[in-house]
């Protein structure tokens, strides 16, 4: 590979990823006295964070009585018992410190007239086990996520943690099945870079980018599950996406949940407020899966709105302009530009939406990867960590409930950082790498840069994402799963006849995208056939062929994409929680 000029460097930790989980964890890294390297393909502040609207969960109890215990109930009951309740155990009762360390950061909160940090309702969040709503979202306007992302990215810069802007991760450096580093290509000079460090952590985010319509921004292509699939090791729960119930009709765009929060509503085409028939306590603040299913059976049965009957209406201009200028501003004007609606006069067109992964790279509550062996099926791979959608803690289970992905990344990305504190010293002695250390990535890059087939990039992702759009839906068959699996592998395949047109190196936007379209197949395969597999409804996973819950299947899947073929197994559920503090929540029936 000597036509590439490769550029070496040596840190103690390099996190893949500057959205909220990979700042969280740069910081915290630099503050334990690591040398820090921090690579990102966009700039920080432009990450898929800084788009999170809603808030962030934490029982801080600022508007009415709430506990975390209330916090870990409700997280259980959403995740549908496929959560690993010591590590939700561990997320909520962190959430309130970790909720006011951010707004010591800086984080400009909305307030109380009492100057408290402002906390609104969201789907799922209930006191006193279950009993009745408690507003538990701590929201900055209905931009919360970019006020995070910017304050952490200051104190990023404050611990001197250095940044590596618009390098794309290509794939990890491994030996004797640890990670020694990750090779990386500078998109603005062409050169390619081997970092070389003792803790690599992935914080890539997710991989919404397999549907054709979703909520997340272009990025999001599951480039660290890519990296993950192509060193040989597992993905966990690909199978559990979820679909918010309120994008923008035809563009995708997120109105947050927040909206019901605020009072916000739904209505067919008889003007009903339906949801009140399928989740008679928490209406339309019932958990999004339960949302996104009773919509598409609305339109099913012929009661959508529009000229096609083919979406529903949200609600929002009974809140009166004064409100929705406090505390929605950002979906006012999110409205105004993708659906020409004026938020105080006529309600929005939406539709369920692409939104979240609930799976990804197997990780126990330090961050640290799992490669699961039947002997132990917490076993971690050394030296890699993964943090924030990207990773599968797995604090959301089947579903996740609104505002715990904001703390997730946060909680997570601080506890890899207390972790590398304990088992590495700032200043270790490296290794040398093996001599072929990052030869398989240049020969990938070097492969596809001079791809000379058939078909364009853009053909096989629209391929792709129509067909998890059409057979990885809100609902979902053996039909349609199998129709998937066998379409998915077909596309797959046409990966090896790929055209690329532009042959450089500098700014090669036509090889980004083909190398983007790589890790989302490894998504997309490992999703339909997880999916596929799991023969019960649970959150997300919405089978009407089984549309029960099965205790037999309550155990996380995990899959390997071996030359396009997935191979599938399974690991337990940990039914033990963190300290005798709580027990172990029992799997109940979920009544709405
Ligand atoms: C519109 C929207 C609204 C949301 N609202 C909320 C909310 O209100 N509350 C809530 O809790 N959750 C919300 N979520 C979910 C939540 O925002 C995300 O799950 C979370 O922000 C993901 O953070 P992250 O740090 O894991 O990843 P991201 O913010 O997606 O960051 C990924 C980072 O990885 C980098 N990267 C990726 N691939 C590579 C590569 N190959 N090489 C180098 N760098 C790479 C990118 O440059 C980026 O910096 C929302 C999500 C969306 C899409």
């Amino acid at each position: 590979m000597a036509a590439y000029k490769i550029i070496d460097h040596t840190y103690d930790v390099v996190v893949v990823g500057a959205g909220g989980a990979g700042l969280r964890a740069t910081m915290g890294m630099g503050q334990a006295g690591f040398k820090t390297a921090c690579i990102t393909k966009v700039f920080p502040t432009r990450s898929h964070t800084v788009a999170a609207q809603g808030g962030i969960g934490a029982a801080l109890g600022n508007m009415a009585e709430d506990n975390w215990k209330w916090h870990m109930y409700d997280t259980v009951k959403g995740s549908d018992w496929l959560g690993d309740q010591d590590a939700i155990e561990y997320m909520c009762r962190e959430a309130v410190p970790a909720v006011h360390e951010l707004e010591h950061f800086g984080v400009p909160f909305s307030r109380t007239d009492d100057g408290k940090i402002y906390q609104r309702p969201f789907g799922g969040h209930m006191s006193n086990f279950g009993e009745k709503p408690v507003q538990r979202a701590c929201a900055a306007a209905d931009r919360t996520g970019h006020a995070i992302l910017h304050t952490l990215y200051q104190q990023c810069l404050k611990h001197s943690c250095e940044f590596f802007v618009e390098y794309f991760a290509l794939d990890l450096i491994m030996e004797n099945g640890a990670c020694r580093g990750v090779v990386a290509w500078n998109l603005d000079d062409g050169t390619l870079h081997r970092f070389r460090a003792h803790q690599v952590v992935l914080a890539t985010g997710g991989y919404g980018r397999t549907y054709f319509s979703c909520t997340s921004a272009h990025t999001c292509t599951g480039d660290g599950h890519g990296l993950i699939a192509r060193a040989g090791l597992p993905l966990q729960d690909m199978e559990f996406i979820q679909f918010h119930p309120t994008g923008i009709y035809g563009s995708g765009c997120l109105i947050t949940e927040g909206a019901r929060g605020e009072g916000g509503y739904l209505t067919n085409s008889a003007g009903e407020r339906f949801m009140e028939r399928y989740a008679p306590s928490a209406k339309d603040l019932a958990s999004r899966d339960v949302v996104s299913r009773a919509m598409t059976v609305e339109i099913r049965e012929g009661r959508g709105v529009g000229k096609h009957k083919d979406h529903i209406y949200l609600h929002l201009e009974h809140l009166g302009a004064e409100t929705l200028e406090l505390r929605l501003p950002g979906i006012s004007e999110t409205s105004k530009i993708f659906a020409g609606v004026d938020v105080t006069k006529e309600p929005i067109p939406v539709l369920p939406t692409a939104h979240y992964n609930m799976g990804g790279i197997p990780t126990n509550l330090h961050g640290e990867v799992l490669n699961p062996t039947s002997d132990n099926p917490d076993a971690t791979v050394p030296g890699l960590m993964a943090i924030g959608e990207a990773a599968c803690v797995s604090v959301h289970g089947a579903n996740r409930l609104g505002t715990n992905s904001l703390l997730d990344i946060v909680v997570f990305g601080r506890a890899s950082a207390l972790r590398a504190a304990e088992v590495l010293k700032p200043g270790t002695p490296h290794k040398p790498l093996p001599k072929d250390a990052g030869d398989l990535a240049v020969s990938r890059f070097d492969r596809l840069r001079n791809a000379n087939g058939s078909q364009h990039t853009s053909e096989i992702r629209l391929a792709m994402q129509r067909t998890m759009q059409n057979d990885a839906a809100v609902f979902r068959t053996q039909e349609s799963l199998a129709e998937g699996c066998k379409k998915i592998g077909e596309i797959a395949s046409t990966l090896s006849q790929i055209k690329i047109n532009d042959r450089s190196t500098v700014w090669n936007s036509d090889l980004v995208e083909a190398l983007e379209l790589e890790n989302l197949m490894d998504c997309a395969l490992t999703a339909m056939n997880s999916a596929e597999a799991r023969q019960e409804s649970r959150g997300a996973h919405a089978r009407e062929d089984f549309p029960e819950r099965s205790d037999a299947w309550m155990k996380h899947t995990l899959a390997w994409v071996d030359n396009g073929k997935v191979k599938l197994d399974y690991r337990p559920v940990h039914t033990y929680t963190l300290t005798d503090e709580v027990e172990y929540i029992k799997p109940q029936k979920r009544v709405y």
